[in-house]
């Protein structure tokens, strides 16, 4: 009935997360609050490497990317499910770091890392640094010189493949920010400049196309392109690459209508696609990466609110033909949520306490920040609800902490991780004090 497994409703009606009563999370802890599921974050980590295991004899491994959500937590949990780490910063590298997450198994991404950055990521001895652009390349190489190492390097291409997805998040076509672009040579002339590089040793090419995709189509497209590329270092630079990264991406449901690919199916369209090339170019099969972020964790998460006000104002509204709005507005918005804002995405909102009943009005739940556009979701059907009610809003796992800001001075909320029915908070929610600890 719900968009996640890990969702239930009690005798009592109430929504459950992981065995605990949500009317409970939010009187015991507050709210806003965002609140995950331990367990289901494990077995989906556990998916990805069965699927690895089963398709492709285990040569892989599946990197969180830690973008989605990142603290010390959720480290921990993927460090024991034996998973590697995405991060794109500074803070998300010390973050691991602080958590204790092997170094080795981090790869450092980011279109404009900073030469700070880039000697901390060295320092520490992270895995792979996934290098976008020239400078970068030139950067590492002289960093890694002085530091006496040499760095392990992969390099981001532009496979110009466009995914069907926000174009806020495209990111595998040519006129893309990201990595080098295939088309014009510009990927093949930075395999070849890593080899004027002493400091540096290419290891792995490594494409991203983009996020919340569901069709399969573009995935095996990019990688035909990449192992396309291996395939001309091989022969004209006799470069042998061993790694092929094949990035993040995969689609999530976030209302009935998503429909995700099941990640076996997935597992197995591209190891086809990578067996016969490789058998047709003549190139060994690289070991691979795979990046999920939103996969691993957004299902498992969800965020509670309390209800202030409900008010139904004159309106006139395009799609729906109706002359008034119902906003129900919330005590949190788009500080701890601004993907409505970003990009319109749809959500599942449910009334917490009578969580089975039909929906029985079309409602806009309305953030508290000082912008119209601050809104959860536009005309969805809703349970009835009245001022003191908690909602919850589903999947918001991913991209929604780790998007939250202090705008208007709000606080973030906390997050709770909850498993077998017992919660424990894993992020602190913010304080007042927390909010001046910089102000001079
Ligand atoms: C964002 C990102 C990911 C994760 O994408 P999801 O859609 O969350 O799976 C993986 N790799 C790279 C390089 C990214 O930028």
């Amino acid at each position: 009935m719900f968009v996640s497994d890990c969702l239930g409703v009690n005798d009592q009606g109430h929504l459950t997360i992981g065995g605990c009563d949500t009317l409970k999370l939010a009187e015991t802890f507050g709210t806003p609050l965002y609140v995950m599921d331990e367990e289901q974050i494990r077995r989906n980590c556990r998916q990805y490497r069965a699927s690895i295991e089963t398709c492709y004899q285990g040569r892989g491994l599946a990197l969180y990317a830690s973008k989605a959500f990142s603290c010390k937590e959720i480290c921990r949990i993927v460090r024991e499910e034996g998973l590697g780490l995405d991060v794109v910063s500074g803070g998300e590298l010390y973050t691991a770091i602080q958590a204790g997450f092997p170094a080795e198994r981090i790869h450092f991404h980011g279109n404009n890392k900073t030469p700070q950055e880039l000697e901390m990521a060295l320092d520490a001895g992270v895995g792979r640094f996934v290098v976008d652009n020239d400078t970068e390349m030139e950067c590492l190489d002289r960093l890694a010189g002085q530091k006496g190492k040499v760095a392990g390097i992969a390099l981001r291409i532009k496979p110009g493949v466009e995914a069907h997805t926000h174009e806020c998040i495209q990111t595998g076509q040519n006129d893309s920010k990201f990595g080098f672009t295939l088309e014009n040579g510009e990927a093949f002339a930075a395999i070849r400049a890593v080899q004027d590089a002493p400091n540096l040793c290419l290891k792995e090419l490594h494409s991203h196309i983009g996020s919340q995709i569901f069709e399969v189509e573009p995935f095996l497209l990019a990688t035909e392109k990449i192992l396309g590329l291996m395939t001309r270092a091989k022969r004209e630079l006799g470069m042998d690459i061993p790694e092929l990264n094949l990035g993040g991406g995969f689609g999530i449901q976030y209302v009935p209508a998503d429909q995700p690919v099941p990640i076996g199916a997935y597992m197995e369209k591209i190891s086809q696609v990578i067996a016969e090339k490789c058998r047709e170019w003549g190139l060994d099969t690289p070991y691979i990466y795979m990046e999920p972020g939103r996969s691993i964790v957004g299902q498992a998460g969800i965020t509670l609110y309390r209800v202030g006000s409900v008010k139904t104002t004159p309106a006139q509204d395009k799609e729906t033909g109706d002359t008034t709005r119902t906003y129900v507005s919330v005590d949190g918005g788009m500080t701890d949520n601004p993907r409505y804002a970003l990009y319109q995405s749809e959500y599942t909102v449910v009334a917490a306490q009578r969580a089975a009943d039909p929906a029985a009005e079309r409602v806009t739940i309305a953030g508290r920040c000082c912008e119209s556009g601050d809104l959860i979701q536009k005309n969805i059907l809703l349970q009835k609800v009245s001022p003191g009610d908690v909602l919850a809003v589903l999947s918001t796992g991913a991209y929604n902490y780790s998007m939250a800001s202090n705008y208007n001075r709000i606080p973030r909320p906390a997050v709770v991780m909850v498993r077998n029915g017992q919660p424990r908070i894993v992020v602190q929610r913010e304080s007042y004090e927390d909010l001046i600890r910089n102000d001079i």
